[in-house]
């Protein structure tokens, strides 16, 4: 069976173009990868998602959309996309051992975390060194954190890591946040958090959970020792675009290169969301891409004759 449009991804982005795709009679097919969601699964309020006039929950409004794509005829696929074959149309996409086929495929596979890349992190994954507050801050009651990021992330998690932590150091390589005022204001303006400026992780220590890490001050190049417990890495997102294997074209960063917005260079082939979008990244402007996305795809498959 050949499928008329495939999304890939089930954010915002992917569910919205499911949403409007589904609407349209196409019987949309989301291949939602394993950590189905997104971004948004991970965080605790948001409240600049127009309609929420008291915000909402990440996971309520992931499963509000998936419910409202779900109702018009999405069906879902909750798997990793192994493999791709862009070469001739239908376009044909591998999970494991099956292989689907679209007219038309929404690439809306978003962003993942970074990490900082020092061999000391790694080994402490898990032990200690987490890049997700929403997940982990309650294995941290009691204990002194710090959190790595000058941006909207990390004043988030820093925020929200006080609810448990005892104490919660940000560890910033500049001497001012880049994140939005108000995000700022929220964690200067808490009592249990203190800002280490101009200074970077050079090593995470400790045995089996971490116990420390060593602090390098850019400006004066002095290094010092601070002994915590745990260590929340908020230092930005890289696009999921491994799986494309060369098959787009790519920014330096990793991010699909789009033209017309939502367009690719490929006929049929749309892009939706944070995986094409370094500038925004906000729930609210992947959901657009991801509805103009589907509009664009409409317009193929009806150029198609279908
Ligand atoms: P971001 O805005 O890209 O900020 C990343 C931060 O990490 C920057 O301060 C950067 O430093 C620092 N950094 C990057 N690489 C580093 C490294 N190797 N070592 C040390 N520090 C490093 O990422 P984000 O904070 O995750 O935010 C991503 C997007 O999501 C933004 O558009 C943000 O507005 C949005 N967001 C919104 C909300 C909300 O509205 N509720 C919450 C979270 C995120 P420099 O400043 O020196 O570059």
């Amino acid at each position: 069976m050949v499928e008329n449009i495939i999304i890939l991804g089930g954010g915002p982005a992917g569910l919205t173009a499911a949403l409007y795709a589904a609407r349209d009679g196409f019987n949309p097919l989301v291949i939602s990868g394993v950590n189905a969601g997104g971004q948004l699964l991970l965080t605790t309020t948001v409240d600049n998602f127009p309609g929420f006039t008291d915000g909402v929950q990440g996971p309520e409004l992931m499963d509000k959309l998936k419910r409202q794509a779900e109702k018009f005829g999405t069906r879902f696929e909750q798997a990793d996309v192994t493999e791709i074959d862009f070469s001739s149309s239908p376009y044909k996409v591998k999970v494991g051992s099956q292989e689907y086929e679209g007219r038309s495929i929404i690439i809306a596979t978003g962003a993942s975390a970074k990490w900082l890349g020092i061999e000391s992190e790694s080994k402490f994954i898990g032990r200690g060194v987490s890049s997700c507050a929403t997940c982990d801050a309650p294995f941290f009651k009691g204990k002194n954190v710090i959190v790595v990021g000058g941006g909207d992330t990390a004043m988030e998690d820093s925020v929200f890591l006080t609810r448990f932590a005892n104490s919660v150091t940000i560890v910033h390589r500049r001497d001012a946040f880049r994140a939005s005022k108000i995000m700022q204001d929220k964690a200067l303006s808490n009592p249990k958090i203190k800002v280490i400026w101009n200074s970077t992780v050079e090593e995470i220590m400790g045995d089996k959970r971490v116990t420390g890490v060593k602090i390098k001050n850019i400006v004066t190049n002095g290094t010092t020792e601070m002994q915590i417990d745990g260590v929340f890495v908020a230092v930005g997102y890289k696009p999921n675009t491994d799986f494309l294997n060369g098959k787009l074209p790519l920014d330096a960063k990793g991010y699909i290169i789009t033209k017309d917005e939502v367009k690719t260079e490929l006929p049929g082939i749309f892009v939706a969301g944070d995986v094409a979008d370094h500038v925004y990244r906000q729930a609210i402007t992947a959901a657009g891409s991801g509805a103009k996305a589907a509009l664009e795809a409409r317009t193929y498959l009806q150029s198609l004759g279908g």
